[in-house]
Parts: C-alpha cells; structure tokens; sequence
C-alpha cells in the first residue's frame, strides 16, 4: 500500500489519547492482521471463518480494541464523537478486510452498548457482557421484506403466553447473523390489526424454533448477510428490552449519531481508492508517458480529491456539532447523504483511471465501486436522509 499523498496528510485534530489509539490500531491492522490476512488468503469477499472470526474480536479486546465503544462502566472509553470518527475512518483507511470487525461493529460492542442503560441485571449477565468480552456474536434485526425504510411496518409477532413470548416472523438483510448467537429484535405486540407497537427483545439463534438462513451475498461479495426465521420460538419474558411498544425508540435513539458513524467507514474506503487510482495513474504508461500527465485524468484525481475533502470536512463539523450538544439531526443526514455519494463517485472515477484493470474482478477498486455503492442504501436510503433533512427545512408539510 503507498503512503497517502501530501495533499491528503492533513493535521490531525483529535485528542492525543485518540492519536496513540489510531498508531496502535494502524499496526495491530498493518501487522498481525495482515500477517493473517495472507496466511489464510483471505479478502474482501472471501469471509473468514468463524474460527478465524472469534480469535479477532479476542485479541481486539485484550489489545483494548474491541470494547472502545461501550459505556464507561462496561470498558468503553468515554470517546468524543470526534474521536469516534477519526478513530473508524483510521481503520477502513488502512483497506484491511479485518476493518469492519476490530471494533465489532457486525456483530460485537456497537450492537448492545446504547442498551446497557435498559438492561435488566439478567440480560446485562447473559448477552451484554458476553458480547463486550468477545464471547458471542450479536446482530440488530429490524428490517423485513415489508419492512425497510417503513421500519415501524414490522410484522414479526410475538404474543405473550404466560412468562414467555411466542415470536412468529422472518428479518431480512440481517448483517453479522450467519455467525452471531443472538439477536437484538424488533417485533410487534400490537394487539389489534392496523396498529403499530415495536418492542425489542433478546433472542438467542441457537434455540428451538429460530435459525438463520444465509446463502446469499451482497454485490459486494460478502455473505455476511442473512434471514432470520422464527417459528413457534419461545423466549423468556425477562428478554423483553425496556418497555413493550419502545422498540423503535430504542433502536433509533442514537439514529443522528448512527447515521454519522457510517461515514467514516465511507470516507476511509474513499481514501483508498483515491491512492490506488493515484498510484495506478503514476504508473501506468501510455503513449510513451505516464497517464497522469494527461490532463483528463489529473481533472478525475482532482475531483476525486475535492469530493474526498468536502465529504470529511462536513463528517467532522457534523460530529463537533454533535459534542457540543447539538441535535444535528438534519446535519447527520446531510453527511450521510453527502459522504456515501460522493464516495460512489471517487470509487466510480478510480474504476476509470484504471481502465480495464479496473473491470477485472480481484482489483481493490473494483470490490470499492461495488462496496461503496451499496452504503447509498444501507441505514438509511439517500432518499429517506433527503426527506430528514427536507422535514427539518420545512416542517410537516402533510
Ligand atoms: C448488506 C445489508 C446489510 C443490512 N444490515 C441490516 C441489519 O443489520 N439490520 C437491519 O435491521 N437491517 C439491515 N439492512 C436493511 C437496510 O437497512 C434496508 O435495506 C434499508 O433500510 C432499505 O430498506 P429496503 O431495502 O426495504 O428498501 P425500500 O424501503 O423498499 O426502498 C426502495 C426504494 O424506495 C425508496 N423509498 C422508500 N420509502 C421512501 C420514501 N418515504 N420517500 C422516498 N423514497 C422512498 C428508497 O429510498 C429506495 O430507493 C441491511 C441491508 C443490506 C443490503
């Protein structure tokens, strides 16, 4: 990997603790990871295996990686949203496969930290501190086949029979369930038809009556996705989270500082793809020069680095604005919306600089064109950040 341009080492304006956790984190990828990397063959598309997985998520915790995000109490560390996204965009920058999962954020830490406040004792012992400490994997199961942006349209069931729940139902487009233990899920108690009451619950996905089916990938190649269905499952009541029908308060109640924490992961695949088509551009000879001569292409790397600057810029006045105590509701969305297309466009223009090489599957910019597509989707549509931002110009215009 080549070092970043001059034009991209800007200063670095988190806090000295923030700084020494990015150096250690940059080598813990750089190093052992990669090291691992190679000794399994292991790439973007090609997940590791479950084994390879656990062992991970344990040395990130014991390296004081993995639960950096939790609350205080249970080993976080307290980070501003500042430090929070200079720390993420650090990992994805360094283009590691394993940067999605030292932090835990398919299936650890991020998925149940928000929760410790609701928690029973009960659930606390047997899925949250579990999950901080590396020893299950956890997803966050909302969306249906007629549940996507509509999130509230859940029609997952559960019924109360005597000290249990009774869940009926299929999430789709789970992510981190084919090799997660348990779910955070969202279902509805409504009672009567037509209403609409979210509550979420604990569900382990080893026991009678739920089990996940995965055989599916994304266009990014990953098949980190699954289903999960329920038939007949009986959980205990204690696995209730917080109150019936306070479900969707629950999982989106961190929603503005959510749809920020994407873009960092955004940003920092941006980043790469930006210095492999600068690389590949310094490189590449055609008609007896170096096709970064060519102005067409100096024009691509310099729109690639514009958009790469704006996109940044506004994710980190975005998370100021939240430290400082601002909603920034509105704004949340605007990074988000601004940072996942303006990543589409760097990785589309890396695509073209390498010409066909670009094309050919197994290049690094041609798995970031398709990864990079796919986060004008996820969490949140485009669209859906469109109407946020819309709602709050103008009010409810119904
Ligand atoms: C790889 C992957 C991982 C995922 N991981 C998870 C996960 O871990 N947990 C989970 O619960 N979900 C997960 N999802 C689901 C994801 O959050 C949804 O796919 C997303 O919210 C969009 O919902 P949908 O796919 O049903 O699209 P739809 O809601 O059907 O949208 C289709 C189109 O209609 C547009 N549209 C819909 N409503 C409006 C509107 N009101 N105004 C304007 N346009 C609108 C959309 O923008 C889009 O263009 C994942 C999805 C993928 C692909």
């Amino acid at each position: 990997m080549s070092d970043t341009p001059a034009l991209l080492e800007r200063p670095f304006e988190g806090t000295e603790r923030a700084a020494e956790l990015i150096g250690r984190l940059q080598a813990f990828l750089n190093g052992e990871l990669a090291d691992l990397v190679r000794a399994q063959g292991i790439n973007h598309e090609n997940s590791p295996s479950l084994e390879t997985l656990r062992g991970v998520w344990k040395r990130s915790r014991d390296l004081g990686f993995y639960g950096l995000t939790l609350p205080e109490k249970l080993g976080g560390l307290g980070l501003s949203v500042h430090d929070h996204v200079l720390v993420k965009e650090a990992i994805y920058a360094t283009g590691s496969p394993f940067a999605p999962h030292v932090l835990g954020e398919l299936s650890g830490p991020p998925r149940v930290g928000a929760l410790a406040r609701q928690a029973t004792p009960e659930q606390l012992q047997n899925y949250i501190l579990p999950v901080a400490r590396a020893e299950k994997a956890i997803c966050f199961a909302l969306t249906e086949a007629e549940a996507g942006s509509d999130a509230g349209a859940v029609q997952t069931r559960a019924v109360k029979d005597g000290e249990h729940y009774v869940l009926n139902g299929r999430k789709r487009f789970i992510s981190g369930s084919p090799f997660a233990d348990a779910a955070v899920l969202m279902a509805s108690t409504a009672t009567n038809p037509g209403e609409r009451e979210v509550t979420a619950f604990f569900v382990d996905l080893n026991q009678a009556g739920a089990r996940v089916e995965a055989g599916y990938k994304t266009m990014a190649g990953q098949s980190h996705t699954g289903d999960i269905v329920l038939e007949d499952c009986r959980i205990p009541a204690g696995n209730l989270i917080g109150q019936p029908g306070r479900g969707l308060a629950l999982a989106l109640g961190r929603i503005t500082v959510n749809r920020l924490l994407h873009c960092p992961a955004m940003v920092g695949l941006a980043t790469v793809a930006l210095r492999d088509a600068r690389d590949y551009a310094l490189q590449r000879r055609q008609f007896g020069r170096s096709i970064a001569q060519f102005q067409a292409i100096q024009h691509m790397l310099a729109d690639m680095a514009t958009d790469l600057t704006a996109a940044r810029a506004l994710m980190l006045n975005v998370a100021r604005q939240i430290d400082a105590g601002s909603e920034a509701r509105a704004e949340a969305s605007m990074a988000k919306l601004f940072c996942s297309e303006a990543a589409f466009r760097i990785a589309d223009r890396a695509v073209q600089v390498h010409g066909g090489e670009g094309i050919v599957q197994g290049r690094r910019v041609e798995f970031l064109f398709r990864m990079l597509r796919m986060y004008r989707v996820l969490t949140g549509t485009s669209e859906i950040q469109r109407n946020t931002i819309a709602r709050e110009l103008l009010g409810d215009t119904r």
